[in-house]
């Protein structure tokens, strides 16, 4: 708890259903969850509204529920605000968010606005927004996340996730990694600057990166019970997130420079790809074996330098040498003013990141 007096607030997500091949369940559970619900409201891209949307149409009618279908085209908030002002004249009961980061996150957004419950329906395993009350959208005044609120429902279908694109459940695979470095800056900045640390979902957090670390084999293989574990760990990894009230536990300076290469990279690598060589960067300046990370991280394919990144290495520096600007109150080993760019260009060759 926060020692220095108010209320700290724990938000958690009250239903996860997860198994394989469940989704013409979707509307039982759906039902359980919301018994009164009549519309919903399901969020998604174009692709996954050809290739998964049918079943879940199909699963919320079966229940008498009436699906309305918003196709989201990117994940900024003008688009976000005009899902928003669409639903409120609509009487929609449950809003869901279906697909990956853009879905979710938008989703998680219009329901807090609207103050309606969300449903979390991953499709692919990139991120721990899928269980985290925090949404990242762009357009925000700075690329961080912003409050929202937590899932009343998260259910995954395995079966769904293990046919998406391997790149995607890889950079899940990234941005769990980074909790390594994500714990140590908070716990810094609670040495430091006195700033409140919880210390159990601190642990829940690294336990998250511990867990798809001891499985990294079978994460590589793409087999069932690796994708049980990743899964699993992104899962607990949001709920870190809901006990500490802040994406703290989660997002340290490996999440900046992430969010610093998003904002200075012409072609900007998946959010969970740019975690993972945030880590291996971080991890040198914190003096831990981010040589092990490294190999594990290739092991499994995720990038580890600017060029499988896809990014130059002038912008790899910039993100460096910005990213302790992203988000000044948030103390990490980057210190207030961050790296010079000497000092980043330097950091960058070290870790091989750049030649
Ligand atoms: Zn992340």
């Amino acid at each position: 708890m926060n020692a220095e007096g108010g209320a700290h607030e724990i938000e958690l997500p009250r239903n996860v259903i997860v198994g394989f091949g469940i989704s013409s369940r979707f509307g039982k559970h759906f039902r359980r969850v919301f018994p009164r619900a009549e519309l919903a409201a399901v969020i998604m891209g174009n692709t996954i509204r050809r290739k998964v949307y049918p079943l879940v149409k199909e699963a919320l009618e079966d229940v008498g529920v009436t699906p309305v279908e918003v196709v989201a085209t990117d994940a900024s908030v003008s688009t976000a605000d005009i899902i928003v002002e669409d639903l409120r004249s609509d009487r929609i009961d449950v809003l869901i968010g279906l697909g990956g980061g853009r879905s979710i996150d938008i989703s998680k957004y219009a329901a807090y606005k609207l103050g309606k419950s969300w449903v979390s329906y991953p499709t692919v395993a990139s991120h721990d927004g899928i269980t985290s009350p925090f949404a990242s959208l762009k357009g925000f005044d700075r690329p961080v996340s912003r409050k929202a609120k937590m899932p009343n429902l998260i259910f995954i279908d395995v079966n769904i996730i293990m046919k998406a694109p391997r790149r995607y459940n890889i950079a899940g695979f990234g941005d769990l990694v980074g909790k390594f470095i994500s714990v140590r800056d908070w716990r810094l900045a609670h040495k430091l600057k006195g700033e409140y640390y919880g210390e159990y979902s601190a642990s829940l957090a690294l336990l998250s990166a511990k867990h798809v670390l001891a499985f990294y084999r079978e994460i590589a293989l793409g087999t069932v019970e690796g994708y049980r574990v990743l899964l699993e760990a992104l899962v607990s990894s949001g709920v870190a997130m809901g006990i500490a009230g802040s994406t703290r536990p989660a997002s340290g300076s490996e999440h900046l420079f992430a969010h610093a290469l998003s904002l200075v990279a012409k072609n900007p690598p998946l959010h969970g790809e740019a975690v993972a060589v945030g880590t291996i960067l971080m991890g040198y300046l914190h003096g831990i074996k981010w040589r092990v990370l490294r190999r594990r991280l290739r092991f499994v394919g995720a990038p580890t330098t600017a060029k499988e990144l896809g990014v130059t290495p002038e912008e790899v520096i910039e993100a460096l040498v910005r990213a302790a600007t992203i988000r000044p109150e948030r103390y990490t080993i980057l210190g207030e003013k961050g790296l010079t760019r000497s000092a980043a260009e330097k950091l960058a060759r070290a870790t091989g990141v750049i030649d």
